[in-house]
């Protein structure tokens, strides 16, 4: 069974053939600037074909979904013969509020109610739907199925996600916490407890996710109890350019002050803050050590800042779960940076964890980089969401 996955964006599609016999990646590729002129970046990873990078013109996502079957199946560029070895499709969905726990098979009555989540991803949820109806048009009636990110938070008790504002709000309006990054925290527990070499329904595992966008999840016996996003992806650590856990009476304040429309201050706090805000510097890591190193301060204030809530977040999920088991580290600055993971590491103390310096200078792999004495064990596994999309859609479709 061959399965592609596709991630849509609003001007841009990535996308991934995965062939389920071996869970090799066949070919991947990338759509952008869908809507302004279009170009695409396709790699065949299988049969030595070359890389194709190039413009080519994609006024919609049809012309975009069309330009990658083409690339699939082309005698130069393809890893397929034809479109009918592509058995389904799975597509990445943001938001499927509390109608999805868990991914669905795509027909009219899941469109709808995926419409009906716009509300609450307005920019997500759209592109999503638009990449949707654009495969369908293109592959006609070849199955599909929808993996939502927020489906494995859907666990989370009352206590957990409810915000203590007046019960309506909950009630009428859905306003809750929803959590993000669900895909990548489903995978990264469960390929933890396989790492562990025991039934994860035993375990309490602490999953940090740290790219662009951050969250941690704290998963008891696999089923996720608490997540630091929330009704939006804004809140929670400190971000690339998202401030995270703030005070909303500083809303009010900036706005006055300043004479900012709502929209001008979510603008602020989604893409002018968090570790590029406090530094001045940069919202990737990599330039962050590489100012901190030459002495900047502000620089080494956000990445001190960011270790310290990755720590205090686990340390209150720790609390919630009464002990873990295992703490993960995973995405961008998870899968990559050792000086950040020592950082947050030194933290954990109190827990009994302690560092096998050289297995955590790895990168790239499974690894477990505590020591085996160590009383919690801390592992780096790198996320794959694109697995996780492709599973669920063979497990649907049968
Ligand atoms: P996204 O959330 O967009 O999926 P990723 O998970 O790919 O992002 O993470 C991207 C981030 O990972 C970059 O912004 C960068 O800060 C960080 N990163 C990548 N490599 C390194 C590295 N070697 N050291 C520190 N940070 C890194």
């Amino acid at each position: 069974m061959k399965i592609l996955v596709i991630n849509a964006g609003s001007s841009s599609l990535k996308y991934q053939l995965i062939d389920m016999e071996t869970e090799q990646v066949m070919a991947k590729g990338l759509c952008e600037r869908i809507g302004i002129d279009g170009h695409l970046k396709h790699s065949p990873l299988v049969g030595g074909k070359p890389v194709f990078d190039e413009d080519l013109p994609m006024p919609t996502h049809s012309e975009a979904i069309a330009a990658v079957i083409d690339k699939l199946t082309s005698p130069e560029y393809g890893v397929v013969a034809s479109m009918s070895e592509i058995d389904a499709v799975g597509h990445r969905v943001v938001h499927g509020g509390e109608k999805f726990a868990s991914s669905v098979r795509i027909d009219e009555a899941v469109m709808a109610a995926i419409e009906e989540c716009v509300p609450f991803a307005p920019l997500h949820n759209p592109a999503n739907i638009t990449g949707i109806n654009a495969c369908r048009a293109v592959m006609g009636d070849v199955p599909m199925v929808a993996v939502f990110d927020t489906a494995f938070h859907q666990t989370m008790p009352g206590k957990a996600y409810m915000y203590a504002v007046p019960y309506e709000y909950y009630q009428n309006d859905g306003i809750r916490r929803y959590g993000f990054h669900g895909t990548s925290h489903r995978y990264v527990s469960s390929r933890c407890a396989e790492l562990l070499g025991k039934p994860i329904e035993g375990l309490k595992l602490i999953s940090c996710h740290m790219g662009n966008g951050s969250s941690i999840c704290a998963i008891d016996g696999g089923k996720c109890v608490d997540t630091s996003m929330g009704f939006t992806p804004l809140v929670g650590l400190p971000m690339g350019t998202r401030c995270g856990d703030l005070d909303t009476g500083v809303v009010q304040f900036i706005m006055n002050k300043y004479g900012f429309s709502i929209d001008e201050v979510l603008n602020i706090l989604n893409k002018k803050s968090g570790v590029l805000g406090v530094s001045g510097v940069s919202s990737d890591f990599r330039d962050l050590d590489n100012a901190a190193a030459q002495g900047n301060d502000r620089a080494r204030l956000a990445l001190d800042m960011f270790a310290y809530w990755v720590a205090k977040v686990t340390g209150s999920y720790v609390a919630a779960m009464n002990g873990v088991d295992a703490i993960i580290f995973t995405a961008g600055v998870g899968e990559n940076s050792a000086s950040m993971r020592a950082s947050i590491a030194a933290y954990f103390g109190y827990l009994g964890v302690s560092i096998d310096e050289a297995a955590n200078a790895k990168r790239g792999q499974d690894i477990m980089i505590s020591t085996p004495d160590s009383k919690v064990k801390v592992f780096v596994i790198p996320t794959n969401e694109e697995l996780v999309i492709a599973r669920d859609t063979r497990d649907i479709i049968g």
